[in-house]
């Protein structure tokens, strides 16, 4: 099927739109994913992976490199902005309003800064500019106050305002639980469970909540497109109920979105 008809089919039926996307949808921003070796960090003569940097298990043993490495990532973020495929998805949410849903894996803030709302933009996986307590001695997420700078005195200013014990980035580790007030698990549920229609952008379907997410749609009868540059475990999802279309969001998100947004209106 072409993503014409299936958008058309799967709009009449319901009205729910829920997007999905993964660090490939930065990718053109200039933000590594973790695929590559990009994404490598070194602390002494040893080469961390960023699924062992991003722990819990790291942040215990050594909490400020893995402070460093998390502004570094931070001053990466911030020094790109939105691309075509994220400014594509806030017209999208303009032209949907409460009938669309933002799931994102992304730290970066990019659908934010975008346009998108923090309303409708779950993000799953925490915000790179944020922090919280390490003891959590409340859930309260506040800016990171510091500049980007690796000097070692940094660590001692980045604590917890209400108990002033160490504060922690706001994001997911990889042994870590998803909860519904840090990270709106419950909430992205729901929306899968209500989807007509499922677009995933750019992940490699490695992560536990998306891949649920893609079960209840799949299950629910919900048609699911896929925009990815190489093959997944989504794209296959996508070609038995929907359609996988390859190549870079930039080039496959615009006219998709504009797709949408007519068959919405009629
Ligand atoms: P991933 O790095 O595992 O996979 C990226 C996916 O994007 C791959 O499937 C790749 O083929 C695809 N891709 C790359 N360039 C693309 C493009 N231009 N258009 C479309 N697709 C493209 O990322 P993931 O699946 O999001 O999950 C890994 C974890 O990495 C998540 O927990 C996420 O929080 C974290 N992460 C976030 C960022 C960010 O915030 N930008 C960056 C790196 C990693
Ligand atoms: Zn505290």
């Amino acid at each position: 099927m072409n993503p014409t008809d299936v958008v058309a089919k799967a709009l009449k039926k319901s009205q729910q739109v829920v997007v999905l996307t993964g660090a490939g949808i930065s990718a053109e921003s200039g933000i590594p994913t973790f695929r590559g070796e990009e994404g490598y960090w070194t602390v002494g003569s040893t080469v961390y992976r960023p699924m062992e940097m991003a722990t819990q298990e790291a942040y215990s043993a050594m909490p400020e490199e893995v402070w460093r490495w998390y502004l570094h990532r931070r001053k990466v973020c911030r020094g790109v902005g939105p691309n075509a495929a994220h400014r594509a998805l806030a017209n999208l949410e303009e032209g949907l309003g409460d009938r669309f849903t933002l799931v994102t894996q992304n730290v970066d803030g990019l659908h934010i800064q975008a346009g998108n709302s923090l309303q409708r933009t779950y993000q799953i996986h925490g915000n790179i500019d944020y922090m919280r307590c390490a003891a959590a001695c409340s859930n309260r997420i506040v800016p990171i106050p510091v500049p980007f700078s690796g000097d070692a005195s940094f660590i001692d200013s980045l604590r917890c305002e209400q108990c002033h014990r160490p504060a922690r980035p706001h994001i997911l580790w990889f042994d870590e639980c998803y909860s519904e007030t840090l990270y709106r698990f419950e909430s992205s549920i729901r929306a899968a469970q209500e989807a007509a229609l499922l677009v995933i952008i750019g992940t490699s379907a490695q992560t536990n909540l998306p891949n649920q997410m893609v079960s209840l749609c799949a299950r629910g009868g919900a048609a699911i497109i896929d925009i990815n540059i190489e093959d997944n475990a989504f794209a296959a999802v996508a070609q038995q109920c929907g359609v996988a279309l390859r190549g870079k969001a930039t080039l496959h998100l615009p006219a998709l979105v504009e797709t949408i947004i007519a068959a919405a209106k009629s």
